[in-house]
């Protein structure tokens, strides 16, 4: 059975997965969603022993079922081999009583690296099948992983060209040396003065502009995206999952069949919404926990039913997760409203014109898989420094949120904390939680004393960043990106 997708604000607008993994988002601003979601049979008897190649790969012949066998063979076992410094790909650790997935073993020590280290292969593949011959422009906004991890998959890859926005001081000097550091004859990287929603705004906006899609048609030219409103994100990471429960089933910590819990790290809300999916499919997930830092709009939403984003926007030791606007939300409302496209889209318009929206306390009910709550500055650092203490395991902040909002949740069940980035992205931070006498005059020297505090081995993405050569030098204002774009790629 061929799956189908529809756009999120228009049921009667559906692609096939190689035409929604070309096109990113949809023209009328929804994103992609299988019409008919698929189930699988999951036999952990037998899972238990693949490795995260085989079940990548059954994920994609699931949800992606355009592409061949021999297709998805061959660009899983690309994307998933010695870029990544674990040959387990995404290890479970247990830590205490509980369990971490850790997603930062690829080139960029963080979890972004599980998905855009397949996407490049998807979208140049999906051209082919649909006999595209202009050059693909991924446009990208980044909180900071994004924009490395994208750029490490697209450096080079034929007939595409990737452009990414990040916000000059919302990521860290490490995130910002990855980025301008970057090789690549077609790549090109900006900063901008603004916060990362500016720069997600105005990439969105660019993408739905009619004029603008016109003129680069006329130049052989269109965009996609490689944000994770791109279902050729998403549903790769609904692997991982599934691996870490067959992992927990081999290793006897659970019975086959048992429910656990994820807590998840959350920031635009692909990564949760990819356990929400592995769950759909048939995994036994008992609670999502959606773990926020500072910036709680999602703890809220959860609670209440009341998206609302009027609220002061803070940085914190976790940029990756400095977001107001969750766009991977969009997807599980649309389910809320039983898919009425209509309803999603009159919402999701509120969010953009007023700033917020109401569920009825019918879509409320719904939303049973999910718990939610937040961890403040001070809560994530004891977490880095009590793991430390108690398991000599170090969390990056990301990771700490999750963690830190799993003790204060304490559900029932086991439960496995999704570890998104390696403690080494955020040096810093991690050694002021760990020691309060260290002090380390950059990035790196807090790498240094990291490495000697913790003892936990250095991964080689930090090691090759620190001499390479800076690239990368401009920095526009949020108004002028489309300018910026249109330069780059010679449309004026
Ligand atoms: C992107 C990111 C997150 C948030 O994931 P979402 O899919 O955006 O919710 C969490 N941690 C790290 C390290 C990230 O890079």
């Amino acid at each position: 059975m061929a799956i189908f997708y529809q756009s999120t604000r228009d049921k009667s607008n559906q692609k096939t997965a190689s035409q929604a993994i070309l096109q990113g988002l949809a023209e009328d601003g929804g994103l992609f969603v299988p019409v008919d979601f698929p189930k699988l049979a999951l036999d952990f008897e037998q899972l238990k022993n693949a490795t995260y190649q085989e079940i990548a790969e059954l994920v994609l012949q699931t949800f992606f079922d355009d592409f061949s066998k021999a297709e998805i063979h061959d660009m899983v076992k690309a994307a998933y081999g010695d870029n990544f410094d674990d040959p387990e790909i995404a290890p479970v650790k247990q830590v205490g009583q509980h369990y971490l997935l850790e997603l930062f073993h690829g080139e960029t020590i963080a979890f972004k690296d599980m998905a855009l280290s397949i996407l490049p292969y998807l979208m140049t593949q999906a051209a082919k099948k649909n006999g595209v011959t202009n050059e693909i422009v991924i446009l990208t906004a980044t909180s900071g992983d994004t924009g490395k991890a994208a750029m490490a998959g697209f450096a080079d890859v034929e007939q595409t060209k990737i452009i990414v926005f990040y916000p000059k001081n919302g990521v860290s000097p490490i995130q910002e040396r990855q980025m301008v550091t970057q090789q690549g004859d077609n790549v090109h990287v900006v900063a901008i003065d603004g916060n990362f929603d500016q720069a997600q705004t105005a990439v969105k906006a660019m993408f739905n502009e009619a004029d603008l899609r016109d003129k680069m048609a006329k130049n052989g030219k269109q965009f996609s995206s490689a944000n994770s409103m791109n279902i050729g994100r998403l549903i790769p990471q609904v692997a991982y999952y599934i691996y870490a429960y067959a992992q927990l089933v081999k290793k006897n910590q659970i019975e086959n069949g048992e429910s656990v819990n994820f807590s998840v790290p959350t920031g635009n809300f692909g990564n949760i919404l990819a356990a929400y999916y592995a769950k759909k499919l048939g995994l036994p997930i008992r609670k999502l926990i959606c773990a926020s830092n500072k910036n709680n709009v999602l703890t809220d939403f959860f609670k209440t039913g009341r998206y609302d984003k009027n609220r002061e926007f803070f940085v914190t030791s976790s940029p990756s997760m400095d977001i107001l606007v969750s766009s991977n939300l969009e997807r599980l409302i649309f389910e809320l409203t039983d898919e009425n496209d209509q309803t999603t889209g009159q919402l999701l318009t509120a969010l953009s014109t007023e700033g917020q929206y109401q569920l009825t306390e019918k879509m409320l009910e719904k939303l049973t898989d999910f718990i939610a709550d937040w961890a403040d500055e001070s809560e994530i650092s004891k977490e880095i420094q009590e793991t430390f203490s108690k398991n000599h395991y170090v969390l990056d902040p990301h990771t700490a949120v999750a963690s830190s909002v799993y003790h204060k949740l304490a559900p029932e069940g086991k439960t496995v904390v999704v570890s998104t980035a390696s403690p080494y992205k955020f040096p810093q931070v991690v050694l002021n939680a760990l020691s309060s006498t260290a002090v380390a005059s950059d990035d790196f020297a807090a790498v240094k004393a990291l490495e000697e505090l913790s003892e936990t081995p250095l991964p080689r993405a930090v090691k090759s960043i620190e001499k390479a050569e800076v690239l990368h030098q401009t920095t526009v204002e949020v108004s002028q990106m489309q300018s910026e774009v249109e330069r780059y790629l010679g449309l004026k």
